[in-house]
């Protein structure tokens, strides 16, 4: 990136941005006149989303952010700071999952595989660029959340719902976090909320979904571009509050 002073318009950053509905997701915002950063652990990759994006018009950058390296997530935040001097959105997207999982099978192994990513990776992010953030007029943080981290919907042992214990668990504690961030910025500008998607066909998925990537997407932007009056701590899909 190159170096620049005061920005003109709001920077967000997309963490897994290269594919899905994190790379729909900066598309979404940089058709709102935000300059995205196409955060991806793979330069090729998201390189290579960066520049569709700017060929679609789009003020996109790639940004070096692999979410489980404390280095490439330190120098995102430095990057950040050298060329912006604050953050106004931050979605915390990238995420994996092991979908073959049956509970009683899953590994220590597996699960600290998953929460990596899914759980320290976010917390590891979120903390790197909560002084940017909060130098924003009005940041805002959400973090993609899943169905499956209902623990209520788990907890209805009669009604269907796909047990994968690493993931849904890990979904279930990004909401926790989502929660307690939200409690400790409540009497500030920071609105940080937490999102299902619904299911929509992507890798992560393995291409299973009725929604379209742009409609996942769009509930992402939504909550990203709440006005001062919306909420904070919530979890949402895109007809209102989710049960946690
Ligand atoms: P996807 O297409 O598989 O994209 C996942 C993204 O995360 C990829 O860009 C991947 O990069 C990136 N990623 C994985 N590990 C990373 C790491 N350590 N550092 C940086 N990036 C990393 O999946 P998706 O469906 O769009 O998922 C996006 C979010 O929505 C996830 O949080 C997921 O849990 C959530 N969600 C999805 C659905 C659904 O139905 N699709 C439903 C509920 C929630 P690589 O290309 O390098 O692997």
């Amino acid at each position: 990136m190159t170096s620049t002073t005061a920005p003109t318009k709001p920077t967000a950053l997309v963490t897994g941005a290269n594919k899905g509905i994190g790379r729909e997701t900066a598309r979404q915002l940089g058709r709102l006149g935000m300059t995205v950063l196409v955060g991806a652990r793979d330069d090729e990759r998201g390189e290579r989303a960066a520049r569709e994006l700017r060929e679609e018009g789009l003020d996109a950058r790639f940004l070096r952010l692999d979410v489980t390296r404390q280095d490439t997530v330190d120098q995102a935040a430095a990057e950040i700071g050298r060329d912006f001097g604050q953050l106004d959105v931050l979605i915390n997207n990238a995420a994996i999952v092991e979908s073959g999982e049956v509970p009683s099978e899953t590994t220590v192994a597996t699960a600290e595989h998953i929460y990596r990513t899914n759980v320290f990776g976010v917390i590891a992010v979120t903390h790197a660029m909560l002084p940017l953030l909060r130098a924003a007029e009005a940041g805002r943080v959400v973090n993609l959340s899943s169905r499956l981290a209902s623990l209520r919907k788990a907890a209805d042992l009669d009604a269907p719902h796909r047990s994968l214990l690493a993931y849904n668990s890990s979904k279930a504690a990004l909401n926790s976090l989502t929660l307690h961030y939200a409690r400790e910025f409540a009497d500030t500008p920071l609105k940080i909320n937490s999102v299902t998607p619904g299911a929509v066909p992507t890798d992560l998925s393995g291409h299973q979904g009725n929604r379209t990537v742009e409609e996942g997407a769009r509930t992402v932007v939504r909550l990203a571009t709440l006005a001062a009056d919306g909420p904070t701590g919530g979890f949402f899909d895109d007809s209102g509050p989710v049960a946690w």
